[in-house]
């Protein structure tokens, strides 16, 4: 039984390479619940939810990260967020009845966005590639290689109950001599079955990929689901739509309903929230308060 809603970080006690193992189970369900998604689209959400999960914790990042596909289409965006406190949200939107094939049909041209939010008022670090590789593995372990100079192998995915991913990644300072074992755990990890992902616990894979090597295992961390959404964000997001925008609304119906895209509550706004928020002195609280 693999371990549930949970990432498994893991180092070569000998050689200069660690990574990491992702389940998502319930956490994974609860994305799917919120939308009708075509088998093509579900596969790329899952690898990317798995993905994302396992680059919050290759990055040892202390904030929101946001990984991101945008493309020309069928399959137009991918958005997956990642709180500090490993819960996670994510959504696709899409044109048509995509069908199942390489990423590039699939997405046509686009990019893969990777955003770090560390809030306080800083500007965001966002890194950018264009989207290559025929799966999100190899369009994730280019981006890599492009934008950390950091040699890492990715598997990916996803079915209709579980996401799964596994990461290596090479130590920042691996010395040369070290390039023979890396070529090695690359080769035994290319070997990983998509189905071996979803079915085997973590210390079951490990010994199945390396067993000749002196693998540590770390204890499970919890991923669970949460949406980050609230009705502040929700009227601070109209209020920045500005004034023309939010008084023709207000003019065409009584109650302005907004629905949270990632988690489907909805949010209603009515006259007197929005001239509320007409006022200008629309602070968070003066709505919240109604
Ligand atoms: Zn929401």
């Amino acid at each position: 039984m693999p371990d549930r809603d949970s990432l498994r970080r893991f180092l070569f006690e000998h050689l200069d390479a660690r990574g990491e193992i992702v389940h998502l189970d319930a956490v994974w369900r609860t994305v799917l619940e919120r939308r009708d998604y075509p088998p093509a689209v579900r596969q790329v959400l899952g690898e990317a939810t798995a993905a994302a999960a396992l680059l919050s914790a290759a990055i040892q990042f202390d904030g929101l990260m946001t990984l991101q596909i945008q493309a020309s289409g069928p399959l137009r965006l991918v958005v997956v967020q990642v709180t500090p406190e490993r819960t996670l949200r994510a959504l696709a939107r899409w044109d048509g009845e995509p069908a199942t094939g390489p990423l590039r049909e699939l997405c046509g041209d686009g990019a893969l966005i990777l955003n770090l939010d560390s809030g306080q008022g800083r500007e965001p670090y966002q890194g950018v590639v264009s989207l290559r590789g025929e799966r999100l593995a190899e369009a994730l372990e280019d981006y890599f290689e492009r934008s950390e100079q950091l040699p890492t192998r990715i598997q990916l995915t996803a079915d209709a109950q579980a996401a799964a991913g596994l990461l290596l990644q090479r130590l920042p300072d691996a010395g040369l001599a070290s390039q023979e074992d890396w070529n090695r755990l690359s080769l035994l990890t290319a070997t990983l079955r998509p189905q071996e992902l979803l079915e085997l616990d973590a210390a079951a894979l490990l010994r199945r990929l390396f067993h000749e090597e002196d693998v540590r295992l770390f204890k499970p961390a919890a991923f669970g689901y949460r949406c980050t959404c609230s009705r502040e964000r929700t009227a601070a997001m109209l209020y920045a739509l500005g004034e023309t925008e939010l008084r023709e609304t207000a003019a065409k119906q009584d109650t302005l309903e907004v629905d949270c895209e990632f988690c489907g509550q909805r949010y209603a706004f009515d006259a007197i929230d929005l001239s509320g928020l007409l006022a200008g002195a629309a602070s968070d609280a003066s709505i919240t308060r109604h």
